[in-house]
């Protein structure tokens, strides 16, 4: 008998691709085959995103439209998870008879119960909050996916946020913070690395605060848990990884040890996402990030003193309650000092439940409007002033499959995670997931060019 088939349509963050990744391995467990075609499919599932209120709107213009799919073919089943589900649990299926069942962030096991449930014609939600480590003990997602072996992979390391940031509704939809198992955490890359995974990346709401309420507890070694820098220098020890990337950290917990770990590790890759928000220390306040710009700007000298290479990006919000033109300028300014090499800029949006949205000092959306494109063009001549900086080096790219840009390209990521377009020579056949050696012939503010070194020419992998 054909196994019924499912499609995940993935909104948000790295952390819900992983989490649409383990809930693959475990609807494969239960019985079901994946599909790339939703048209194809037996069962959907939305895994959602609540981070801005425009993705939230999303969600239910997806599920207005879905009453069509599920009336072509009977017996097809809407399953809704993430942190939209989380938020408003069973009132979903209130709202929208055509969702038959409703898992938060910690249920993913759940999800072939109400699956069973839901065929027999029983409608459930279940956004429990699971603090135990045994959520993490999910099957591994696969390792062939479609179109080509597997190079890269998330591994989970903690999940949770106890930070409450004013404007963040993560802390309710993804609970308190909690660590996984080093032993647990080395036996996945270990894995992932003797199936031929070169890149993992370590995904956690805030990564770098790996272990750190057992080891402020003194109970680390019970708790099987370690500082974030030592379960990095135990990663880096694996045979067959090549590369170590994390997401994202947090300005806090950026220490000494973590510093210095980028300038000793070999496989640590030279890149670091650290989001800032604002470069106020007024708005950094009302934002309770915890932190002020001299602290984050002395994190990216560190930084840099100890791995001169390394690209750091960040995140932006502008258009926060009570942003002046001084603020934001003072955003503009720290994004030049500290030679952000990209960023991710976003206008200001209440979400409901937060801190924030109570604040008053509401920016005109003109204004944040205007700020945004400000800064991103700036961000814009940065990105390309360090992509020009970059031509003549040589780089290793890891590739993903076909450029965007068409002619025949090639396109990848180097260990400092841009983007690299490569021009095939004639008779170079390359293809997803291999790694090609190159020189940084050209540069556009979205990526760099790259052209094939002669075979054996392979430059310093670091
Ligand atoms: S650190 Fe702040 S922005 Fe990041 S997930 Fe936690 S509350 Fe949200």
């Amino acid at each position: 008998m054909d196994r019924r088939r499912f499609a995940i349509r993935t909104y948000g963050c790295q952390m819900n691709v992983h989490d649409s990744e383990k809930l693959s391995a475990v609807l494969d467990g239960a019985g079901l085959s994946p599909t790339p075609d939703e048209s194809q499919a037996d069962l959907l599932v939305i895994n959602t995103c609540s981070i801005r209120d425009k993705a939230e709107h999303q969600l239910y213009s997806d599920l207005g439209k879905l009453r069509q799919w599920k009336a072509e073919r009977p017996g097809r089943l809407v399953g809704v998870g993430g942190c939209v589900a989380q938020q408003v649990g069973d009132r979903l299926l209130g709202r929208f008879p055509q969702v038959d069942f409703v898992f938060g962030t910690h249920n993913l096991r759940r999800v072939p119960a109400l699956l069973r449930d839901a065929a027999a014609g029983r409608r459930a939600a279940w956004i429990d909050e699971d603090a135990t480590r045994g959520r993490f003990d999910l099957p591994l997602a696969r390792v062939e996916p479609a179109g080509g072996p597997r190079r890269r992979a998330f591994v989970t390391v903690m999940e949770g946020c106890d930070m409450f940031c004013s404007f963040c509704i993560v802390p309710s939809t993804r609970g308190r913070e909690i660590s996984r198992t080093a032993r647990d955490i080395e036996a996945e890359v270990r894995a992932l690395a003797d199936a031929g995974v070169v890149e993992i990346t370590l995904l956690g709401q805030t990564v770098n605060a790996y272990g750190r309420h057992d080891v402020r507890r003194g109970r680390a070694e019970d708790a099987g848990t370690m500082p974030f820098a030592e379960l990095l220098a135990r990663l880096d020890a694996i045979p067959g990884l090549e590369r170590i990337r994390y997401t994202s950290p947090h300005p806090l917990f950026f220490d000494e040890a973590l510093i210095r770990a980028h300038g000793e590790l070999e496989r640590l890759c030279p890149q670091v996402h650290l989001p800032v928000q604002s470069g106020s220390d007024r708005i950094l306040e009302a934002m309770r990030r915890r932190y002020d710009r001299r602290r984050y700007l002395g994190i990216v000298e560190a930084l840099r003193t100890a791995r001169p290479d390394v690209a750091i990006t960040s995140d932006l919000i502008v258009g926060f309650p009570g942003e002046t033109e001084e603020d934001f300028e003072q955003t503009l300014d720290l994004v030049r000092e500290a030679g952000l090499v990209d960023s991710f800029s976003f206008k200001y949006s209440a979400r409901p439940g937060t801190a924030a949205a109570g604040l008053g000092g509401e920016v005109p959306p003109e204004v944040a409007q205007d700020r945004l494109e400000r800064l991103q063009s700036q961000q814009r001549e940065q990105t390309l002033a360090y992509h020009a900086s970059r031509v003549g080096e040589r780089a290793r790219v890891l590739l993903d499959g076909a450029s965007r840009r068409g002619g025949g390209q090639v396109m990848g990521r180097d260990r400092h995670n841009r983007v690299v377009n490569v021009d095939l020579t004639p008779g170079t056949t390359a293809g997803p997931g291999d790694a090609l050696d190159v020189v940084i012939v050209g540069a556009t503010p979205h990526s760099l060019l790259g052209r094939p070194l002669a075979a054996g020419n392979s430059p310093d992998p670091r």
